[in-house]
């Protein structure tokens, strides 16, 4: 089928046209001090491609870089040049680097944030263990609760609106539950919060329990949210695709009997040998203008998704956090673990290598220690 060679579908879900060859020798592809530097987390990469084509910035992905042409306010506001590689050396895309702070601020710079609290009276004392298998599941683990404590930490409620633009256009919102510590998708909680009597700060009486950096919870949340995006749109992605492949069937439906009536033509005796050779030329450039016809409805029907968060909740909330002891096979490591009074359960923890959130935790051991992973970053060992 033409539509699925000429179209591939990216991590994203984004319908995309096949990534030109470029073959421009000012590419820093094979530059030795890029590729010596740390590459950039695909998460970063995805989320900043987003937020510079939100901002009109065209990005192309190169490996581990981005090629952007961005507006000059915006490659003013990022401090970078007009047209930039970035996540190599001189531009690194890793958590802490400026360069993602200002994406970040590009990000949120807009979006109202309001704060507010909400405290509990009373707090779960005991009956954890319990929750162990059923909230968050240690896989081949013994793991038992070793500490209690009050405490307290932060949540954000991220809403993000979704614009999928094609041949038609659909759009919506979507609220997200982050764990801002951890970057977490805390299922139920964007639905919750409103019912536990939330107490919202005034400006300029903020108290100071909020974290400052916030990549990790926008970069997880828009991740996230990207999914969600997927999910919402599946319908309008179904459609479009349909749509595709019936008018790339007619087309071909067009051109093949075009191509036989003007094949069967040629046999017309009133024909002078001048004409019949135009005929002839005529059909053999029939595939080229088929194909042409074909890209341009692959065109019409490419589906680009932006996300924009619009605005954000952030409580501070009083919750239980719990060290818990884990053993496997003959290593072993204590692990922190947040039960919340919003949800009633064990927050979700995240993937230690793609921060993908996961309530089934997989061990893995590396350099005598264990890492906590998702089920695919666990099978890369
Ligand atoms: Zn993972």
């Amino acid at each position: 089928m033409i539509a699925a060679r000429n179209l591939t579908r990216n991590s994203s879900g984004k319908i995309m046209r096949p990534e030109p060859v470029v073959e421009d020798a000012t590419m820093p592809m094979n530059n030795s001090s890029a590729s010596a530097s740390q590459p950039a987390d695909p998460e970063i990469l995805s989320f900043t491609g987003k937020i510079l084509e939100y901002h009109q910035g065209l990005v192309e992905m190169h490996g581990d870089m981005l090629h952007a042409l961005l507006p000059a306010p915006v490659a003013e506001a990022l401090d970078v040049p007009e047209e930039v590689y970035l996540g190599d050396e001189a531009h690194p895309l890793l958590y802490g680097a400026p360069l993602l702070d200002r994406l970040i601020g590009l990000a949120t710079g807009e979006v109202p944030v309001v704060y507010g609290r909400i405290d509990f009276p009373y707090l779960k004392k005991e009956g954890f263990d319990r929750l162990l298998t059923q909230d968050v599941r240690f896989l081949d683990s013994q793991v038992r609760v070793v500490n209690r404590a009050d405490s307290r930490t932060t949540y954000m409620v991220l809403v993000v609106h979704y614009r999928a633009m094609s041949d038609e256009r659909k759009e919506g919102l979507l609220r997200l539950g982050l764990h801002e510590s951890s970057g977490a998708l805390v299922e139920e909680l964007d639905k919750l919060w409103p019912e536990c009597r939330p107490q919202f700060f005034a400006s300029g009486q903020v108290p100071p329990h909020f974290p400052v950096h916030l990549e990790k919870t926008i970069a997880s949340g828009m991740l996230q949210a990207q999914g969600l995006t997927e999910l919402a749109l599946a319908d309008f992605l179904a459609s479009m695709k349909r749509r595709l492949t019936r008018d790339v069937t007619n087309t071909w439906e067009y051109y093949d009997a075009l191509g036989a009536e003007m094949q069967a033509g040629l046999v017309q005796p009133n024909l002078t040998e001048e004409q019949r050779q135009e005929r002839r030329l005529k059909i053999e450039g029939l595939p080229r203008e088929m194909k042409v016809k074909i890209d341009d409805l692959a065109q019409k029907y490419q589906v680009r998704v932006t996300l924009t968060g619009r605005a954000a909740i952030r409580l501070l909330v009083n919750v239980v956090q719990l060290v818990v002891d884990m053993k496997h096979r003959k290593l072993k490591r204590s692990v922190s673990l947040t039960w919340n009074p919003i949800t009633s359960r064990l927050d979700p923890l995240t993937c230690e290598r793609c921060q993908g959130t996961i309530r089934s935790i997989q061990p893995v051991e590396k350099n005598n220690q264990i890492v906590l992973c998702c089920p695919a970053c666990s099978r890369r060992g």
